[in-house]
């Protein structure tokens, strides 16, 4: 079986939505790449930290996923990490009201020694010296490595986040954070100046609008699908690049053809995540309905117009 190493933060959210709002909850991204990614026949594996706040009942909640977590580390008397967000009414956009690294701050990552093999090495949201550490500990090179970033650390960190994009294949990001790092409205533009950072693929995600996917010339677009409801889009971007990622190392090809298959399968665990607060949703989610939809996602944009 495929070995998919998955790094990113595992936290407590509060979020707030036009339709309620949370207290602490279950979150982070590698919680929701790993949550999406077990969806795959893969061996997956968590490096991350949390604090001894953080409840048994979250880790038995991973391990029953046959994630392997023996590489999250738990820090005696420290507090996970924390992020809380609102989100406005369009659902599109959000605020962020907190980011505490806590435990975070002083993080070492540490890959182990089963996994320095991994075929697919998913970088989650986290800082750039820490994802920089991991590709660094792999003895064998990937298939492929993948980065997802967010405009926290193009704020705080630019010269480390650059530098760790040199070395990958795949970068995931939001429309807003390829704008930001690139400088360039047009998202085809910013897809340009990226490759031009490293990365041979780039993924651009856009909310309910949907995601990009760029290779040389080539553009691919999968939709998002149109759902009755939304109700907290927290983790539907770890999501996609988890259900990304996982299908990939299942599938163990990482052309640009299979690619968008893998966007399609990141979309369409996304469309689940969405649907409850938090992992809610992902946390219960069965094969069964996961195909289902796949067939949802194939009408959706299949149509036969004769060409002369
Ligand atoms: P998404 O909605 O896909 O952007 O991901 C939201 C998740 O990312 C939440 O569960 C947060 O815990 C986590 N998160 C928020 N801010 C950061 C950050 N600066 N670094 C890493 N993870 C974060």
């Amino acid at each position: 079986m495929s070995k998919l190493l998955i790094v990113g933060t595992v936290a407590f959210d509060a979020i707030e939505t036009p339709f309620g709002k949370t207290d602490k909850i279950l979150g982070g991204a590698a919680t929701f790449i790993g949550l999406a990614a077990s969806q795959f026949n893969v061996d997956s594996a968590i490096v991350s930290v949390v604090g001894d706040d953080f409840p048994q009942e979250y880790l038995d909640l991973l391990t029953s996923k046959n994630i392997d977590i023996s590489s999250l580390e738990i820090i005696e008397g420290g507090s996970t990490f924390f992020w809380s967000g609102k989100y406005h009414n369009d659902l599109n956009t959000r605020d962020t009201l907190a980011t505490e690294l806590n435990v975070l701050a002083d993080f070492n990552p540490v890959v182990p020694d089963n996994f320095k093999d991994a075929d697919v090495v998913m970088l989650g949201n986290l800082h750039p010296n820490t994802q920089m550490s991991v590709i660094q500990q792999m003895e064998q090179k990937p298939k492929l490595i993948i980065l997802d970033t967010m405009n926290f650390w193009m704020d705080n960190t630019l010269t480390e986040l650059m530098e760790v994009i040199k070395h990958i294949d795949v970068i995931t990001i939001n429309d807003e954070e390829a704008r930001q790092l690139t400088g360039e409205y047009s998202l085809v533009k910013a897809a340009i100046r990226i490759h031009e950072m490293g990365p041979k693929y780039v993924v651009i995600k856009k909310g309910e609008h949907g995601a990009l996917l760029f290779h040389d010339d080539n553009i691919f677009f999968a939709p998002a699908l149109p759902l009755r409801e939304v109700f907290d889009p927290t983790g539907a971007g770890d999501t996609f690049a988890g259900g990304f990622a996982g299908y990939l190392a299942a599938t163990k090809n990482v052309t640009y053809e299979n690619m968008k298959n893998a966007v399609i399968h990141g979309s369409n665990l996304a469309s689940f995540s969405v649907e409850k607060f938090g992992t809610q949703r992902m946390k219960a989610l069965e094969r069964g309905e996961v195909n289902k939809r796949l067939h949802q996602f194939k009408t959706l944009t299949q149509f036969d117009i004769e060409l002369s």
